[in-house]
């Protein structure tokens, strides 16, 4: 198996470990793009000090929302389990490949790709420009915008949000139509 990318989606603060030595570490928690294309939620356990902590000191750095790659599942994990000892590093891109944009004039929001994630196309407000992929994996968007880009911690922008809402009022016409059948 090759090296995978992966985002961190969470860093739990040093805590202490059960293991013989006492020491401290820090819990890091991943979506892993798999090698079908797929993603996994990851988890591993990071010790300061230890040989390979050099390779993650930069990416605990940068925080939650960080791509990265080299990374290396381990084998017969359930959940799975990122190699403490994959060589990382900081990747700049975004983790879902977004189909490239289109210079749609006065397009609609709509679905490009179904499934697990699903890929949206968002046209921006004024309809004159361009618009926006959205990528949506297990309810966690992505846009390949600037605004989401520097959302930091957000990890959000206006572009996810009309998707979501979007959504939700498709969910809502569903469950109406689903009440009327029954009544
Ligand atoms: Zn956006």
């Amino acid at each position: 198996m090759g090296a995978l990318k992966a985002k961190i989606t969470k860093i739990e603060q040093l805590k202490g470990s059960r293991n013989w030595d006492g020491s401290l570490y820090y819990r890091l928690k991943f979506l892993v793009k798999t090698e079908n294309g797929g993603m996994v939620f990851a988890m591993t356990d990071i010790v300061p000090g230890y040989r390979n902590f050099p390779w993650w000191e930069p990416v605990i750095k940068a925080g939650p929302g960080t791509v990265i790659g080299g990374v290396y599942l381990k084998e017969g994990f359930k959940p799975c389990k990122v190699d403490a000892d994959s060589q990382v590093f900081i990747v700049h891109e975004p983790l879902f490949a977004h189909p490239k944009a289109e210079p749609l004039p006065l397009g609609q929001i709509r679905l490009v790709k179904s499934g697990d994630p699903e890929t949206w196309y968002v046209p921006s407000k004024s309809g004159v420009d361009r618009g926006y992929h959205v990528s949506l994996f297990h309810g966690i968007g992505e846009c390949e915008c600037s605004a989401f880009r520097y959302s930091g911690n957000k990890r959000s922008c206006d572009h996810i949000k009309r998707v979501l809402d979007l959504k939700k009022k498709a969910a809502l016409v569903q469950a109406e139509k689903t009440a009327q059948k029954l009544f």
